[in-house]
């Protein structure tokens, strides 16, 4: 409050037409302080690729205490499971609301054919359930749980891509932000490091696949900014090294991995990308990450979904209009005449909630609105 008067003041001295709205940014920041943030990242890739142990490194956390590894046997038969780490962190007064989504079993049973949709069902899930809170009453608490950025992990043993890799990665593209990663980087030589990102860029350009694109900087940047962007973006794929244990280098504790023959310092930008990496994720780039994924991948999803819908309400109209045509006694059915239990469930629930807070509040406008909306779903049933 106090540096908001001192501003104030500065410009009511210098200039007495000041209005105050170039405050605004401060009350913006303010407010989003306030609010805290949240950011969800999924790692994908196959199993033992080193994703927990760089999870662990990005973020200073142990989120991987009660994880369970699979025997050889009982991954034959794996299927992809998702699941989910929440943290908290807190950074000078900023608190983060992290999530983790991992996909265990990825790449793992012997028949891995289309193991990638477990994924891709769990990322519409998340969109799904944004879009009917979005479209419900109550649209103030909204949850969001949708993923904002996919690390892809990459092995360091082939030559380039698997096909695999090119099918996750089509798959998913259009839907969540891809980040790709050279995973292990220490078992590579530089030389090697570079060869390997030079095929993987080029198979993705062949491919076809559209990973996430960092945005362009602006003309009028300085040039030490500007050779920072283009480094970062010909880091793709990012060649990373994670652990979990801290090692004594040149008198210094850092995070490392300790080899007979030396230590390869996670954070050392001379032995991997690490750093780049996490910077960013978290201090140039998170934003923009949640920004494409609302703006692009979430308006991409629910403009199918609208889509479909129209189209399903176009198809029932015809139907009943025909129905009508032909002469029938019957009474046309309003509902949709597929048996949609999900849908069902949804209207239910919708009814349900507008009896709520109709009883709880009950003003004369909103239970006119309450009524529309009833008789919305009670026609249709996708006006959701
Ligand atoms: P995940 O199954 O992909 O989550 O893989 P983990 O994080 O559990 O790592 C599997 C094994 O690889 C563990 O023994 C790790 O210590 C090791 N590991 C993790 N990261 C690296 C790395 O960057 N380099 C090397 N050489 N090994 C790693």
């Amino acid at each position: 409050m106090a540096a908001n008067s001192e501003i104030n003041s500065d410009y009511e001295d210098q200039d007495k037409e000041y209005v105050g709205f170039a405050t605004l940014p401060n009350q913006v920041h303010r407010k989003s302080v306030k609010k805290g943030f949240d950011f969800t990242l999924m790692v994908a890739g196959e199993s033992g690729l080193g994703k927990s142990t760089l999870v662990n490194s990005l973020f200073l956390t142990d989120l991987y205490k009660d994880r369970k590894l699979l025997n050889a046997e009982e991954r034959i038969t794996q299927t992809v499971e998702i699941t989910k780490h929440t943290v908290d962190i807190e950074e000078k007064g900023v608190k983060l609301k992290l999530t983790i989504v991992d996909t265990p079993g990825f790449g793992d049973a012997v028949n891995n054919t289309e193991c990638w949709k477990s994924v891709a069902d769990y990322i519409d899930q998340q969109f799904e359930q944004y879009f009917r809170d979005e479209s419900g009453l109550n649209r103030k608490n909204i949850q969001d749980n949708r993923v904002h950025c996919c690390l892809y992990f990459i092995s360091p043993f082939g030559h380039g891509l698997r096909p695999l890799d090119v099918e996750f990665m089509k798959a998913l593209h259009e839907k969540v932000n891809i980040v790709p990663i050279l995973a292990k980087a220490d078992t590579l030589t530089p030389t090697e490091v570079k060869k390997k990102k030079f095929k993987i860029r080029e198979e993705i350009q062949q491919y076809g696949i559209k990973i996430y694109q960092f945005p362009d900087c602006d003309s009028d940047e300085d040039e030490d900014f500007k050779q920072q962007d283009q480094e970062l973006k010909d880091s793709i794929p990012f060649a990373v090294i994670g652990s979990n244990t801290v090692v004594e280098a040149k008198g210094k504790r850092v995070r490392g991995r300790l080899y007979p023959w030396g230590i390869v310092e996670v954070e050392n930008s001379a032995h991997c990308d690490f750093v780049k990496l996490r910077n960013m994720l978290v201090r140039t780039h998170m934003q923009d990450l949640k920004d494409v994924t609302r703006e692009t991948h979430y308006e991409n999803y629910r403009a199918h979904c609208i889509q479909s819908m129209t189209r399903m309400v176009v198809k029932e109209r015809n139907r009943n209009k025909l129905t009508r045509e032909s002469g029938t006694d019957f009474p046309i059915p309003v509902i949709p005449s597929t048996t949609d239990t999900e849908t069902e469930k949804l209207i239910r629930e919708k009814d349900e909630e507008v009896q709520r807070r109709h009883s709880e509040h009950e003003p004369e406008h909103e239970h006119k609105n309450a009524k529309s909306v009833q008789s919305c779903h009670q026609g249709k049933g996708w006006l959701l």
